[in-house]
């Protein structure tokens, strides 16, 4: 057989490896890298024929994972594409946002170019309609059960925690006669995180790709999630009446805290502070995470037979509409605000940094990773002064962040996933999805357990 990283090689986003058995192609993931203009053409040049592609298989619904299919489709891929339920549900509505971000920008440039010598427009990557022809080729199979794409290859999804619905995916081939067996991690999620359930291990690979995000780093271990809630609440919206901004990714991020607060509240650890999740698109994915109820931790199943609704608490108040959302403002108790968009970039949020960022009694709690050039990247970096819907603003609020709410595990957690593989067994372990440092720092201590492992580089045939 032969493996192909055609995306996330050496870099963390655009997720697409393609694996040959017999001539039968299987791509695993196919999502957007963001280090091209996401939005346009550039992600529409890829290194094979879409139609010579036979299955996809999606580990999970994030962006940089399933944010190009709908280009494949457009661009003749007309096979299936296998993932579990809640992946093809909480994908349908990532790649419905993308859809409105690439309308957002399309129209920015019309604005921009306006008047101007070039007229010509770029087109959005994808529309509305290759959202819903991706969903017609959507096959779901559940965790742990063994599905046959043909007689050479046989399926499974792993869960690995991460996001709702986010599956190692397991590829037991017959090449050439031989049985192989070959791991896609996707990415691999915490242990102990708030709803979701710990990565289970891998069965026994011959060739493992996986992700090495926090190659090298570790998450902080000396405090819990809810101690850093409860603290900064305490200090933002009790001692001082002010409010609590928290800018959150809607689908899985915005979950997990709002479970945590639900927590904190329920159990009495402080008294009621108004919550406000002002984020259509968290709204209905809220849903989803109600809906495969089943597949969430046995802590949340216990805290929903004994108190109910994980999501709902009764100080804490959805809101749906644009009228609702401004009305915030006027809201003059101590309050807490949970908004998207997570980097700050577009979003409701946007508004209540607009009319919060010059409050002395305003504290923005940052739980999520910013990447640089955005206005979450400026404000955890400290700048006095920052642009706002074109306004220049004063930042007077205070800054807090914590790294407890990320979804990948850290240097351990990787380490930890292919130690449970025999060095004897797994001829090789490929890096991906992850910078080039941390893919080395990761690389070091797998070698230095006695494994082979490789960098692979962008659309080089490995054969195995
Ligand atoms: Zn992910």
């Amino acid at each position: 057989m032969k493996l192909t990283i055609h995306g996330a090689a050496r870099q963390v986003t655009g997720s697409m490896h393609l694996l040959e058995v017999n001539r039968y192609k299987i791509l695993v993931d196919c999502g957007l890298d963001y280090e091209k203009d996401r939005s346009t053409q550039a992600n529409e040049d890829f290194p094979f024929n879409p139609t010579d592609i036979d299955v996809v298989i999606l580990t999970h619904a994030h962006i940089d994972h399933s944010g190009n299919l709908p280009t494949l489709i457009r661009m003749g891929f007309d096979g299936q594409i296998l993932c579990t339920p809640p992946t093809a549900e909480l994908t349908e509505l990532l790649l419905m946002d993308s859809v409105s971000i690439f309308m957002h920008k399309a129209e920015k440039r019309r604005k921009h170019s306006r008047g101007g010598k070039h007229h010509s427009r770029p087109q959005p990557l994808y529309l509305q309609k290759h959202v819903m022809d991706t969903m017609e080729r959507m096959v779901t199979i559940g965790f742990n059960k063994p599905f046959r794409l043909n007689g050479d290859v046989e399926l499974t999804f792993i869960p690995v925690g991460h996001l709702l619905g986010a599956a190692a995916v397991i590829l037991k081939v017959k090449d050439d006669n031989e049985e192989k067996t070959i791991g896609f991690t996707g990415d691999i999620g915490r242990y102990n995180y708030p709803v979701l359930n710990d990565p289970q291990p891998l069965p026994p690979v011959d060739y493992l790709v996986t992700e090495s995000t926090y190659g090298g780093r570790f998450h902080s271990k000396d405090q819990t999630i809810e101690q850093v809630l409860v603290d900064t609440i305490e200090k933002a919206c009790i001692k001082e009446s002010g409010r609590l901004i928290i800018p959150a990714f809607s689908i899985g991020r915005t979950q997990a805290l709002v479970y945590s607060l639900n927590k904190i509240f329920s159990s009495g650890l402080l008294p009621p502070v108004k919550v406000f999740v002002d984020s259509p698109l968290a709204n209905i994915s809220t849903n989803v995470f109600r809906k495969y109820h089943e597949l969430l931790n046995d802590e949340a199943q216990d805290f929903y037979k004994a108190k109910g609704d994980e999501f709902e608490f009764e100080n804490l108040t959805y809101i749906e509409n644009l009228k609702d959302s401004r009305q915030i403002s006027n809201y003059f108790e101590p309050c807490i605000i949970i908004s998207s968009a997570g980097m700050l970039e577009g979003g409701r949020i946007q508004d209540h940094l607009y009319n919060n960022i010059q409050n002395y009694y305003c504290t923005i709690l940052f739980i999520g990773y910013c990447s640089k050039g955005t206005l979450g990247y400026r404000l955890l970096r400290g700048d006095p002064i920052v642009h706002i819907k074109d306004r220049e603003m004063a930042v007077y609020a205070t800054i807090k962040k914590t790294d407890l709410f990320s979804a990948h595990g850290d240097h351990q957690d990787l380490v930890n996933t292919v130690k449970q593989q025999s060095p004897d067994r797994l001829k090789r372990v490929f890096l991906v999805h992850g910078e080039v440092e941390s893919m080395q720092a990761l690389a070091d201590a797998l070698q230095n357990e006695g494994y082979e492992v490789t960098l692979p580089d962008k659309g080089v045939d490995y054969l195995l």
